[in-house]
């Protein structure tokens, strides 16, 4: 066996002890005497693996008891669409275009009504976080939308912006779990779960219950309601068994190892390791502001497409994988998530040293 070092944006890296693990009970999970990919939804066995995949998350993002906790597939490009049917009462609302995925949920607010842009980087190619101290909120927007890290650009709210009263909703996707967050300051969270933790396939969704109703737009399917998961218990139909079930392993394996708190310490560690090389570095360059750099994907160029596809090239055979920036973006992107070993940044750095020697 031989593993890489996997930079990919996601599907991403999984920490190697969870996915041992799996392997260990995947014929036998706890003498069940199958696996959990086989099991009932329905079963006493099933229903503990996600009861306790919920009350773990909600121990490790210290989730107040008035937000529910939703497990729901359909990628979650699919939430661009559920967060209006469900949140637009007004039908309107404030968008914050920092990136591909923002100007996604943008459009696809528009669909179901009047969808406003608030503020822009496009016109630096989503280098950087807008200000979003005094945004052009209506008291009639039901909410502010924002993407707060941008997986293909590398960029990450620091602070979150004022919505001067109106609910955020936020896709945590690329960061979903690489920091401690305060919940209560968010009316939404969403993330699809292979960014950070686990298989694609999942995406939870974290909401306040006083916004979990049955006033949904019209013609809003069943399966679509926040409602429908939250009266269930994200069991209301078949759940997307085996990926809660490897999503709960790594909620352990975030609490074993020091929570929020532990893995964001480590986190800064990693992405400081790589920022610092990027700094001083005559042939890579970091392409985004530095006060508003992501700890978990980090884009760099050198400037010459040539180069750059050499450097992922060699790099690769190095086995340092997945380094191809976003065909938006070009260059290289290296995706530093939980389970990226610190070794995995070492490594990298001390290989982009000696290309940029031989490159000099
Ligand atoms: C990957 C990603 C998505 C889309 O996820 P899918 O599950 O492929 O629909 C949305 N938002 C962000 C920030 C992402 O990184």
């Amino acid at each position: 066996m031989s593993r890489v070092y996997n930079f990919s944006a996601g599907p991403a890296v999984l920490p190697e002890e969870v996915l041992q693990e799996a392997a260990a009970e995947m014929l036998d999970y706890k003498g069940s005497g199958m696996s959990v990919m086989e099991m009932s939804h329905r079963s006493k066995v099933y229903d503990e693996i996600i009861k306790e995949a919920e009350a773990d998350l909600r121990k490790l993002m210290n989730i107040p008891d008035n937000y529910k906790v939703l497990f729901v597939q359909g990628g979650d490009s699919l939430v661009f669409a559920t967060v209006p049917m469900n949140l637009m009462k007004n039908k309107k609302a404030g968008y914050i275009i920092t990136g591909q995925w923002a100007k996604k949920a943008f459009a696809e607010a528009k669909i179901y009504g009047e969808a406003v842009e608030l503020a822009s980087s496009a016109d630096e190619t989503f280098a950087y976080i807008p200000d979003c101290s005094d945004l052009p909120i209506t008291d009639d927007m039901d909410y502010v939308y924002i993407c707060e890290n941008n997986t293909i650009y590398g960029t990450k709210f620091k602070t979150l912006p004022n919505t001067k009263g109106k609910l955020l909703v936020a896709d945590q996707s690329s960061c979903f779990l690489s920091e401690p967050v305060d919940v209560t300051k968010y009316g939404l969270i969403h993330a699809g779960v292979q960014k950070n933790v686990g298989p694609s396939g999942v995406q939870v969704i974290i909401v306040r219950e006083d916004l979990v109703t049955d006033d949904v737009l019209p013609c809003t399917p069943t399966m679509m309601k926040y409602k429908t998961h939250a009266d269930n218990d994200s069991l209301y139909n078949t759940p997307p068994c085996y990926g809660i079930y490897i999503c709960g392993k790594v909620f352990k394996w975030l609490l074993k190892n020091g929570g929020l708190e532990g893995i964001k310490e480590l986190n800064e560690k990693k992405a400081a390791i790589l920022y610092d090389f990027l700094d001083q570095s005559k042939l890579f360059k970091g392409t985004v502001r530095k006060e508003d750099r992501s700890l978990m994907n980090v884009p760099f160029v050198t400037g010459d497409a040539d180069m750059d596809a050499k450097f992922v090239k060699e790099a690769t055979a190095a086995g340092l994988v997945s380094l191809k920036g976003h065909r938006s973006v070009g260059g290289m992107r290296a995706s530093i998530y939980n389970a990226m070993p610190i070794e995995g940044v070492v490594k990298l750095v001390e290989f982009m040293k000696k290309f940029e020697e031989e490159n000099a």
